[in-house]
Formats: structure tokens, sequence, C-alpha cells
């Protein structure tokens, strides 16, 4: 018999004979890696346990533990929902079923939406399915008999499949479970080898969809769902999700009264009163952070001419972004999606020397971008914001120390919220303007900042943009997800293309480099994800209601309304719930709102010129006077994050 080699992973390579499944080669290593086999990399194709090995080789077993390893595990999952729905949903039609980075969905037609019951009959079948450990079989199929096979079997959207992606094929790949009557699906896989490996998996819910996610297409029904290697590792998935649900910031934003949204300005957000507040107190701590590091504020148009686009080269490649708007006379203008334009006019209107620079402008005005009305979600995925964006113009020799200053700035920021973060620094992509020593001098300062700040990071070789390399930095929230929020980046394209030159000491003209840099971010996105971080009970010094005061009785009103007006005079943010309810209502409803401290005022706080305090997470703390609870909060208001653990979620 035919012999050929197979090399492994660690470099060993054994014979065996022609014809020969990753599935055999696992079992030879040993009966454990043959277990915990899922499918299997044949020089660097993933294909199934049961593929033939015809020739010598490189195979590397795909288990649990590779990268690949719960991609095919999910996949091989929505495979089984499509048996299931197939099986009860006599007529249904299948569409496409991929794996994601957090389960696995599939499309179908069918005459009407799936309701909660189904995914429950659904889910049901998946788990006989499975009981009965079907063989998932791979087919080669004559690409005409597919095509036929799916038709007949009142499939068009496998026939139009398997025309558009097997041109000049003579087979097409296809998947069976079982047999086909069972369930067959066209598909390349790989799959896991039966249906009793997939141990734990839980439909989650559906969505409208359409063909090909064209809204022009046939509209179908999504059911989505996740599968995980054990059932610790699901029940752990399923808390994250209803931990997440707990805490998104559109419901969130909705109970406690931030923000709302209006159809007629889709991605554009109202900012209701304690929204407005926490969005001030944000940008006025920027700016309090900002000046000291020799800022400027500035304020620029919102409408220019296509002529300023056109020259930063945003007419050319992301016109179809922007909101264009016609002036008076026929003028062709675009709304501005980004602050860097307008900073280059800036620091063109004045004859520059050396000894200006750095020069740092700092801006907050609202920013438009057209965003397609089906990516829009909540506050993270907008049409209009504001970002707390800055433009740095350095000489080469200053990149490495304004850099440095920008890490501190950022690592100050973060601090200041309570937030874990990484840094990461994009180097030289394959394709880039300028030449290669200029790059690696900006990789090497950047480099050398990192350092000198003593910030972590890891490098992603080739993923900088084309004007320079940048350094992104990576926050993640209190139930572990990652937000990527600030950004520092070398630009050394945006000053030539407006021709900006300063005077060297030399006497002699130069361009400047600009550094792109924000820290929140955008301020609707960190707020997003300030809401969802603290769940919404925002610590003491975010929290746009800081202190209700609440009376016993009517008698106590006056009180209330004296220990208020101390509190404000203290620059405290307070009100006073004068309605005429129940003590615990009051309490109970400040605590839904989450304000962190609430003052109860009776006869003998009253009399005794005192407040009982409670806080939101611990309780009673007891009586203070008023002037010492105005000395404990301004204590707790200027440590900012170093005191304000996230509270738990309850309920
Ligand atoms: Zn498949
Ligand atoms: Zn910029």
């Amino acid at each position: 018999m035919n012999e050929i080699s197979v090399t492994l992973p660690d470099g060993s390579s054994r014979r065996v004979p022609a014809g020969t499944t990753p599935g055999e080669v696992a079992a030879a290593i040993s009966p454990r890696l043959a277990k915990a086999a899922l499918a299997a990399e044949v020089d660097g194709r993933l294909v199934d346990l049961r593929y033939p090995i015809d020739r010598d080789a490189r195979v590397r077993v795909i288990t649990a533990d590779s990268p690949e390893g719960l991609h095919v595990y999910r996949h091989s999952t929505a495979h089984l929902l499509a048996a299931a729905v197939t099986q009860l949903f006599p007529g249904a039609q299948c569409g496409i079923g991929p794996a994601t980075d957090e389960g696995f969905f599939y499309d179908f037609v069918v005459d009407r939406p799936f309701v909660p019951e189904d995914l429950e009959a659904i889910e049901q079948k998946m788990k006989e399915l499975a009981s009965q450990d079907l063989p998932y079989e791979r087919q080669m199929w004559n690409r005409d008999e597919a095509m036929q096979f799916f038709a007949s079997r009142g499939e068009p959207l496998k026939v139009q499949l398997i025309e558009e992606k097997t041109a000049g094929q003579p087979e097409v790949s296809c998947y069976t479970i079982r047999d086909r009557d069972t369930f067959v699906d066209f598909c390349v896989g790989p799959h896991v080898s039966t249906s009793g490996r997939l141990k734990a998996f839980k439909l989650l819910n559906t969505s409208n969809a359409y063909w090909k996610g064209d809204a022009k297409n046939q509209p179908m029904q999504r059911i989505y769902g996740t599968a995980f290697f054990s059932e610790k590792d699901l029940q752990a998935h399923l808390q994250r999700i209803e931990e997440a649900r707990k805490r998104d910031h559109r419901r969130v934003g909705r109970d406690v009264g931030l923000f709302t949204f209006h159809p007629w300005a889709p991605g554009a957000t109202f900012w209701l009163g304690k929204g407005t507040t926490l969005y001030n107190t944000l940008a006025n701590y920027m700016r309090e952070v900002l000046f000291p590091a020799g800022y400027v504020e500035l304020k620029t148009p919102l409408v220019y001419n296509k002529g300023l686009w056109e020259t930063s080269g945003h007419w050319q490649h992301y016109r179809e972004n922007m909101f264009l708007v016609e002036g008076r006379d026929g003028e062709e203008m675009g709304v501005k999606a980004m602050n860097c334009p307008g900073h280059m006019l800036v620091f063109g209107s004045e004859m520059r020397s050396y000894r200006d620079l750095p020069l740092r402008f700092h801006e907050q005005t609202p920013l438009h971008r057209n965003e397609a009305s089906g990516v829009l979600t909540g506050l993270t995925r907008v049409r209009q914001f504001s970002q707390d964006d800055a433009h740095c113009f350095v000489t080469e020799e200053q990149i490495a120390s304004e850099v440095e200053a920008l890490l501190r700035l950022v690592q100050r920021v973060y601090g200041d919220f309570g937030l874990s973060y990484e840094a990461k620094l994009s180097t030289r992509p394959e394709e880039f303007l300028g030449e290669v020593a200029t790059w690696d001098h900006a990789e090497a300062a950047l480099k050398e900042a990192l350092q000198s700040a003593g910030q972590a990071y890891t490098v992603n070789e080739g993923d900088g943009a084309f004007y320079g390399p940048k350094i992104d930095f990576d926050i993640t929230d209190a139930i572990g997800r990652k937000w990527q929020c600030a950004t520092i980046q070398l630009d050394y394209q945006m000053p030539q293309r407006f021709g900006l030159r300063y005077i060297g000491a030399d006497n002699a003209e130069h361009t400047p480099i600009v550094i792109h840099r924000a820290i929140f971010g955008s301020f609707e996105r960190f707020i997003a994800l300030l809401i969802e971080h603290y769940a919404g009970a925002f610590p003491l010094w975010l929290a746009p209601l800081q202190v209700t005061v609440l009376p016993i009785a009517d008698r106590h009103a006056e009180y209330a309304r004296a220990v208020a007006g101390r509190l404000e005079a203290a620059g405290l943010r307070v009100d006073v719930d004068e309605r005429q309810e129940k003590i615990n209502l009051k309490i109970r409803e400040a605590q839904l709102q989450k304000v962190p401290y609430m003052l109860v005022a009776g006869d003998r706080e009253a009399a005794e010129g005192t407040v009982a305090v409670r806080h939101r997470a611990t309780g009673d703390l007891g009586t203070r006077t008023v002037a010492e609870f105005i000395e404990q909060a301004a204590r707790e208001v200027s440590a900012r994050g170093a005191v304000s653990a996230p509270a738990a979620v309850a309920g």
C-alpha cells in the first residue's frame, strides 16, 4: 500500500497509509487526543476528522483548546439548529448559518415569525438529535444534480448559493446529518463528526433578517443561539448576557432619565436634564485636565465648502459618510465629520515658529457622520457626536516627548474613572505613504514614549493607518468587555496636504507633524461605557444628581430646603423630594434612580441641625451635622475613581 508522511505541529513526522484520516492520526497519537479531536487542519486547510489524507501533509488536530475549535463547534451546532427547524417546520427554507464571536445564527424562510414557544420546541428537538449521536457526513455531489436536488426540495436560495460559489466546479460539498432525509446542507465544512459531540447549547432570540442582509431581498427569520464545550461555560455566558442586559445603557439611560431618541433625528441624542449635566461634567473635567497641559480650546465651523474636504482628501474617500448641504448660491458644502481639517486651517492662519510648538488644539463641537440607519445603536453608533478631540502640532524631535505626555494624560484620565485598559501599538501597514526611514523613526519614538511613560503595550504589526503609526487603548469594563476608546495617531500627510509650515531654529521652513488624539473618544460612546461599567450607579463626582433630601413630613420641608441650599452653595448637585409620600417609598425611588446619597430630615434632625445619611449601596450611615456631610462629600468628589468602586447591580 502507498505510504505517505504526516508532519505534526511539534515537527515530528510519521509514515501512514495513504487515505489515513486525521481522526486516525489523532488516535495513533493518544486515545485522549482522539477523544478531544473536533476537526483538523491539513496543509493549512480546515477539514473533518474523516477527511482522507492522500499525500504528504502537515496535520494539526483541532480540539477545544485550538483557536478554531469553538468556531467549528458552533457552526456544527448551527447545522443541528437547521436540522431541527426543517423537521419541525416542513417547507422551511434554509439560508446561511455561520458561527459568530458570541455563538451562531441561522436564517430561514418560514410562513410566520418564530415565537418563543417555537424556540423551546426547536431547542428540544436539537437536544434529541444530539442525544442520538448522528454522524455528520461530507458527500461530494455532482454540481448539476445538487442544484436539481435543492430546487426540487423548494430551496432556491441554496441553488443560488451553489451557482454563485462553485461556478466551474464539477462537484460540490454537501453535508448530511444521518442521511439526506434527516438533514442536508450545501457547505464546505468542517464540522464535528457526530451530533453527540454538541453538549451545551442554547437558543437565545430571533430577529428579522433579509437574504444576504439586503432589505430588497427575501425577508427571513434569524434564530440566534450560542454553544460552549461545557454546561458550566454556557451558564457563565448566559449570566454575562443577563448582566449585560441589566446594564444596557439604552435601558439604564431611559430608567434614570439621561437621554432619549426620536425617529425624526435618527442617530442623534436628545440629552435630558440629568444627561446634559453628566455630559457637561465630563466636558468640564476634560478642560480641567487639558488647560494645565497646555491645550487651547477652539470652536470651529460645522459646515465647510467642499474645497476643504478636497484638500484633506475626505471628498474623494469619505464623501458617502458625510452629510452634504447646498449653500444659497449652489455652493457644495459638507458638514464636518472630523475636526482635523479645520484645525489645519487654524494652524495655517498665522506664521508659526518652532517656538510655538508643540501647539495643541482641543475641540468638543459636534461632528456628523452619515451612518447607515441599520447600524445605529443607542449611544454607541450614532450620526451626531462630539469628541474630546485634539491635534498636537510638533516637530520631528518632539514626537517622543509629546506622545509620552499624551500617554500620561491617558493614564491620569482613566485612573480618575477607575478604568483598567491596555495599549496597542500599530505599525507600518503594507500600503503606506512616505519614506520607510520616517516610519522607522516615528515607530521608534512611539516605543520610546511608551517606555518612558511606563506603559505596557502589545504590538499590532502592520495595523497602522496609511499616514502614520498609532497607539490605541482598549478599556475593560466591569463585566470584562473591551471598548476601544483613546487613540494617538501620528500623521505626516495632512499638514503637507494643507501646505503647513513653521520657521525652524535654522530659519528655514519646515512641515509640522500632527498627532490626532482623543482620550474619551466620543462623549456619546464613553458615556455608554460609563453607564454600563457602573450599571448606572455613577461615582459621586459624576452622578448627575448627587444628593436628594427627603423630608419625612410636610413640616420638615422647610428645613430640608435649607439643607439643600447649603449643599448647593458647597457645589453639590442636590434636590428635595417634597412629595407627600411615605419616606420608605421616597428612599426606594431614589435608590432606583441610583442617587448616591439620601439625607432624611425629620423632627430630630430639624431640631439638631443634622441629617440621617443613607448611601445607595451601603444603606444607613447614621446621623451627621450638615457641615460634616458636606466635608465628607467634598472629599469623595475630589478623590474621584480612587474611592468609588462600581456597585453591584440589584434585580
Ligand atoms: Zn456547515
Ligand atoms: Zn484628527
